[in-house]
């Protein structure tokens, strides 16, 4: 049979997104359309997310659905479940193949042949080498590497994708040189821990190092209007050099998320993340220091609006709640480090043991309710700090990247500093142009916790 149509699902992290937007560019070469209806696809793919307990029980809410509704599709498993067995064997009679992420390189084969054809190489990231056919005309996400070697103890991502492995810089920039010349307004830099990024090409020799802050710096001075992010940062491999080179780099958004994962030094090792809580505030505070002193000279270079509001960084944070053992006490620490930071947002995840990590050994001992109980308790101080750092907003203008329109017929979009803003309709009859994709200045009106309203300057 011919495939003529593919839907492709992505559960999970910005780095699965990536992902599905090169197979979906794989499908595109092959002649072959998307198909927004899964249970009309003749190929339908789900790149799979295995962090989560929900996330992983998604996908068996969908693939038998799936098979139901559209037996005849042939579908596909990839992402972090396609190589876990008692994954494939709970959904061995529905599934027509499994292909882990690195094997992406060999779509071809693998759906031609409907063979599982190993990468005899063993790289986890030559895929990445793969075109990209990005799901916005604006905002690209651009993997700079893949896989993690930290083993932090609750988590899946090293056994699923497998060790650190890095794009060459000439790629990276190459790819981002595109994006901008294309008119893409927002690059968003993707790895599991961005810090240790190191030159593909250089990895084997260790002299001559091209780290993360060069890989920035050369970006930086791409020529163009856009804005540059990235995610994510481990804190134990924030280095003061890193953090000199954000604070230079204009084109850098005034936004870091840097998770903590915990606030207690016992939980941290526990968890093996490698730093202590003092060395996290540390962090915080240089960061806060160095990129809040350049911010005015970057206001002045890309907006000339006078009244333009040099927005202070913001700052957002991973949390995992009810790790084994985590004590009341050890608990308290954390709500403490979100007084003291002030983080502007925080994902806060109940821990769940996962298949394979070394946290799994451990009494899953705080019961489920005691999680939620902290998680809501987190997100009370969370709902307060980042109210009151929204407040210095109020009258203020900012610019906004304009990401689409909602029912009620407002635009709405991102700052910066990461908030999401929407625009009034009523004000937005005067102007009726189409602001998907621009830079507008907004006069910010009115604010709440997560979310911001202004109008249009
Ligand atoms: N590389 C990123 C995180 C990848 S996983 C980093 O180092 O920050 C995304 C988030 O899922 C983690 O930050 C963590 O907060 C959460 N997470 C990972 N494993 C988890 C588990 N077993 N239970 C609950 N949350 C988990
Ligand atoms: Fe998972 Fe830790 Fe690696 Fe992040 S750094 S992907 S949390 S092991």
């Amino acid at each position: 049979m011919k495939y003529h149509t593919y839907n492709i699902i992505t559960i999970g992290c910005q780095m699965n997104k990536s992902d599905s937007e090169r197979i979906a560019a794989y499908f595109e070469e092959q002649g072959m359309r998307e198909e927004e209806d899964k249970y009309r696809a003749d190929v339908v793919v789900l790149t799979t997310c295995g962090v989560r307990q929900s996330a992983e029980d998604r996908v068996y809410g969908f693939v038998p659905r799936i098979k139901k509704e559209n037996p005849s599709c042939f579908l596909i498993i990839t992402g972090c479940l396609s190589e876990r067995n008692d994954v494939k064997k709970r959904l061995k009679d529905k599934v027509d193949l499994w292909i882990p992420i690195g094997d992406i390189i060999n779509i071809k084969n693998q759906i031609t042949n409907k063979l599982q054809i190993p990468n005899s190489k063993q790289d986890n990231c030559g895929y990445l080498e793969l075109e990209a056919k990005y799901s916005s005309k604006f905002k690209a996400f651009v993997p700079i590497g893949n896989g993690c070697n930290n083993y932090c103890s609750y988590c899946v991502v090293p056994y699923a994708r497998g060790r650190e492995k890095y794009r060459s810089a000439e790629t990276i920039i190459n790819e981002v040189k595109g994006l901008v010349r294309g008119g893409y307004r927002e690059i968003t830099l993707i790895a599991q821990n961005v810090n240790s990024y190191i030159d593909g090409r250089q990895q084997a020799a260790d002299s001559r190092k091209f780290g993360f802050p060069r890989l920035l710096n050369e970006i930086d001075d791409i020529p163009g209007e856009f804005w540059l992010r990235f995610a994510t940062s481990h804190p134990k491999d924030m280095s003061d050099e890193l953090i000199d080179v954000i604070a230079k780099c204009e084109h850098l958004c005034e936004h870091v998320h840097l998770p903590a994962q915990a606030g207690d030094n016992a939980v941290l090792k526990a968890m093996n993340r490698g730093y202590t809580i003092e060395h996290y505030i540390e962090l915080i505070n240089n960061l806060r220091r160095k990129i809040n002193t350049r911010i005015n000279r970057a206001i002045n270079r890309t907006n000339k609006s006078r009244n333009y509001f040099a927005a202070p960084l913001s700052i957002t944070t991973d949390i995992i709640v009810g790790f084994p053992g985590e004590t009341k006490e050890q608990f308290v620490n954390t709500a403490k480090l979100f007084k003291e930071v002030k983080f502007d947002m925080a994902y806060i995840a109940q821990y769940s043991p996962r298949p394979g990590t070394a946290a799994v050994k451990l009494v899953d001992d705080v019961p489920k309710q005691e999680k939620k109980r902290r998680e809501e308790a987190l997100m009370k101080i969370l709902r307060k700090t980042a109210l009151e750092n929204n407040k210095k907003y109020i009258k203020k203008t900012v610019e906004v990247l304009i990401e689409g329109k909602n029912k009620h017929g407002d635009w709405y979009g991102m700052t910066r500093t990461n908030k999401n803003v929407r625009i009034d309709s009523r004000q937005q009859t005067a102007d009726s142009r189409n602001l998907l994709g621009q830079f507008v200045n907004v006069k910010i009106i009115e604010i709440r916790e997560f979310g911001m309203r202004g109008e249009l300057i």
